[in-house]
């Protein structure tokens, strides 16, 4: 029954996440994200609205990984639930990517990379 949605229209800059796997930082909209429940088990977080603390992948290694069937590529960011994030990439994968609605298209009409104040 929550109905309030503070979607946050105005925010222009893009965040920046790091991504646990190749360390690279990437937009937002670029990563997955994972967030752990009470019992420290990892949990596809689709709409990156869940609360505690999030882990985010990037989705070239989401694909290699899964592409690869590959935890091993994983295991130095997760450990030993390498195998079990591999799993919820594998399910993120199938899912169809929802495009970040409302996001300008702005990008397209960049002419001279102006800076933006
Ligand atoms: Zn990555």
């Amino acid at each position: 029954m929550v109905a309030t949605q503070n979607v946050n229209e105005r925010r222009r800059h893009v965040p920046m996440r790091r991504c646990v796997v190749c360390r690279e930082s990437k937009p937002q909209g670029e990563m997955l994200r994972l967030a752990r429940d009470e019992s420290g088990a990892y949990r596809y977080d689709a709409r990156r609205r869940m609360g505690g603390r999030g882990t985010w992948v990037c989705h070239a290694c989401a694909a290699a990984a899964v592409q690869e069937d590959d935890a091993k590529r994983l295991s130095r960011a997760f450990k030993a639930q390498a195998a079990q994030v591999l799993g919820l990439l594998r399910e993120a994968a199938k899912l169809p990517q929802v495009p970040a609605s409302g996001r300008s298209a702005a990008v397209t009409a960049r002419r001279d990379g102006g800076t933006d104040v």
